[in-house]
């Protein structure tokens, strides 16, 4: 259910009605845009269906949601969310680009590729230090000692982290070091550790599952923002297919479909999207013009010596040769990079 506030809705008129929504034993969720307060209640909706909310001060009209998603729905929130990173907007005009290795490897090369992709204008620096890896004999990435690295690179360089986190026992390790905690795409169902970034200060990046619907994707940031983190950001990684020419296919359709359904920022990885380091121009150009917020794309100065996907990282000058293009496509659809 969601309570429409009209625009001249006063303070005591909206706490007057999320203290009734409390006392019913809901929880109010308030969204206040520019235009307007929005009140989102989760619970037993039935409660609330008997009691005369239209009579209230200030209450221009009370709808049911009646998709299964509701607090990351444009229903709750008719505005596109912007996510502030430690200073970083993602989700406005600006297209953010996060760029770095697959794995955090060792401290040279990490600070080597940070100043790499930042001259080229990248704003995030992307870093695995915990991977989720098919074979459990693949390289797992350094852990702590990857985390602290990212850190001190961030410190060097300005960059903001993202990284990810793949257990619910190390979300108050990894948020210590990352301004962005990552869900891998293989975690977007462990609904535990959903709930428990959902329980943090720090913005996630939400990657969608490789077999998950946008409908299920959606429903997996709901655990986010329903637990009091409304600073999720969407990420298309692509999806198995019966395609086989490409790792996964990347959905591209996805971004305006999730941003006519959702308010929150979309961005998408070409890297793994494709998994060849050949066609992440291209998917990034088509990303940037679908209306994504950002990309998240793997850079590695010797793919062949990379510790895992050298085969879809790009060399850093064919990355900054891209982000010259990107910039262009950018302009071309009315934003900035
Ligand atoms: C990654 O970003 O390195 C990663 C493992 O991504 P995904 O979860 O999308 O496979
Ligand atoms: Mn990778």
């Amino acid at each position: 259910m969601i309570i429409v506030l009209r625009p001249d809705a006063k303070k005591k008129d909206i706490d007057h009605i999320i203290d009734k929504v409390k006392k019913l034993g809901l929880t109010p969720m308030v969204s206040k845009g520019v235009e307007r307060t929005i009140i989102g209640v989760i619970g037993e909706e039935d409660v609330l269906r008997v009691q005369p909310l239209e009579a209230y001060p200030g209450v221009e009209k009370v709808m049911p949601i009646l998709k299964p998603y509701k607090l990351v729905s444009r229903e709750f929130k008719p505005e596109d969310s912007i996510v502030n990173v430690d200073g970083v907007k993602i989700g406005g005009k600006r297209i953010v680009i996060m760029a770095g290795p697959c794995s955090v490897e060792n401290f040279e090369s990490l600070l080597n590729i940070g100043k790499s992709v930042k001259s080229s204008g990248a704003l995030v620096l992307r870093g695995g230090a915990f991977k989720p890896r098919s074979s459990p004999y693949s390289f797992q990435g350094l852990g702590e000692e990857g985390l602290k690295y990212l850190k001190d690179v961030k410190k060097k360089t300005g960059l903001k982290i993202v990284t990810e986190v793949m257990d619910t026992r190390d979300v108050g390790m990894v948020e210590k070091y990352a301004d962005i905690l990552q869900i891998g795409a293989r975690n977007m169902h462990n609904f535990n550790l959903l709930k428990e970034v959902g329980l943090s200060k720090k913005p996630v990046l939400l990657k969608r599952g490789i077999s998950a619907t946008i409908k299920e994707f959606l429903m997996s940031a709901e655990y986010i923002l329903s637990n009091g983190n409304f600073n999720c950001i969407l990420c298309e990684r692509g999806i198995r297919t019966f395609e086989d020419a490409t790792r996964f296919t990347l959905d591209l359709n996805a971004v305006p479909v999730i941003k006519k359904m959702s308010h929150l920022p979309v961005v998408v990885d070409p890297s793994h999207g494709t998994g060849k380091w050949d066609l992440i121009p291209a998917m990034s150009k088509a990303a940037v013009a679908a209306g994504a917020d950002g990309l998240l794309i793997e850079v590695h100065p010797s793919p062949e010596d990379a510790y895992s996907d050298g085969e879809q990282s790009l060399l850093p000058e064919k990355f900054d040769c891209l982000m010259k293009e990107l910039k262009l496509v950018a302009e071309a659809v009315g934003r900035e990079i």
